[in-house]
């Protein structure tokens, strides 16, 4: 659905892209991921039709981001990481501006608003002025915005940046409804945990590099150490006893009802310790890799890029 190949951007003397390649498939959940100036936001404005590049080439949808740049505009949503400043303008009116931009007009565009606006739920909203919104609603009205045309590829600079909790939730909710609809969806963020439950696939990002790119479970099933947690219904005396006592495993803690361990190996091995641990007798109501392992995981992959 969208890939380039040897993509170079430069500003000056500071060199943004240096020989990008990526490869979203379609239908796909891509997690962008890197480090502050890593070179996502001009990944995506590039891919956004809004920026050329210096170098290599780029395709969504089977249109290239050179030749046709309006064909590409037409099949992209992108929501920008810094949302601008609307004086006097009205969540409603808003969004009225930009389907007449896309020339979507009279019934049509107050049907649109309506039915985005739920999308966002920001449906209450509709007449209070965009200025008067919290960050998270902004974040929910730029989505709606980049969703007005019905574009297949939507691309999403830091969605979550600056959110509380809650409205961190609110969104990853709505990007999950997008993702049902079939939109293939890229995600910038330097918070590796964001998007760990979110999305398919993720590609990491260095100095204007792909570090490495595919589906997350393979990105996470390599041969390594990784932590998780067990939680089970009863006595986690059992379980704890199994994962001492298994190849490569180790017990880190347990506490009634959850049991923290480390495991070396790939998806078999975490499959055939869990079928273990059920077929034992345990009901087990959580089996997941810890959040913070997620991170290790990244970090070590980024070092055995570089060869540390
Ligand atoms: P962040 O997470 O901070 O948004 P990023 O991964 O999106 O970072 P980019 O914004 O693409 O990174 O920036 C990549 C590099 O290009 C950085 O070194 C940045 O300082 C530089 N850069 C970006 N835009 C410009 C510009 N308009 N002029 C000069 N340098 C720029």
């Amino acid at each position: 659905m969208i890939s380039t190949g040897g993509l170079e951007k430069k500003y000056g003397r500071v060199a943004a892209l240096q020989g990008l390649d990526l490869e979203v498939p379609q239908g796909a959940v891509y997690g962008f991921i890197g480090q502050n100036g890593a070179g996502k936001t001009t990944t995506l404005r590039i891919l956004a039709g809004l920026l050329i590049p210096d170098g290599g080439w780029a395709k969504l949808a089977g249109r290239d981001v050179l030749r046709d740049p309006r064909g590409v505009r037409q099949v992209v949503g992108y929501m920008p990481d810094f949302f601008g400043v609307y004086d006097d303008l009205r969540v409603g009116e808003y969004l009225l501006f930009y389907a007449s931009a896309h020339g979507i007009r009279g019934d049509a565009a107050h049907n649109l608003r309506d039915d985005l606006l739920e999308l966002v739920e920001l449906g209450h909203k509709r007449e209070a002025f965009v200025d008067t919104l919290s960050r998270g609603m902004q974040q929910r009205l730029c989505l709606a915005r980049a969703l007005i045309h019905d574009p297949a590829v939507l691309l999403l600079d830091e969605p979550a940046s600056g959110l509380d909790p809650l409205a961190r939730v609110e969104i990853r909710e709505i990007l999950r409804e997008l993702c049902r609809m079939g939109k293939t969806i890229v995600i910038s963020s330097h918070i590796l945990s964001e998007l760990a439950d979110l999305c398919t696939h993720v590609g990491m990002i260095r100095e204007g590099r792909l570090l490495r790119q595919g589906p997350l479970n393979e990105m996470l099933a390599g041969d390594r150490v990784r932590r998780f947690i067990m939680r089970c219904h009863g006595s986690e005396d059992a379980a704890a006893e199994l994962i001492a006592g298994w190849p490569g495993a180790s017990v880190i803690g347990s506490v009634p009802g959850q049991v923290e361990f480390s495991l070396t190996g790939g998806a078999a091995e975490v499959a055939a310790l869990l079928r273990e641990i059920v077929d034992a007798g345990t009901e087990v109501i959580h089996y997941a890799q810890t959040e913070q392992s997620l991170e290790d995981t990244f970090i070590q992959l980024a070092r055995e890029v570089n060869g540390a």
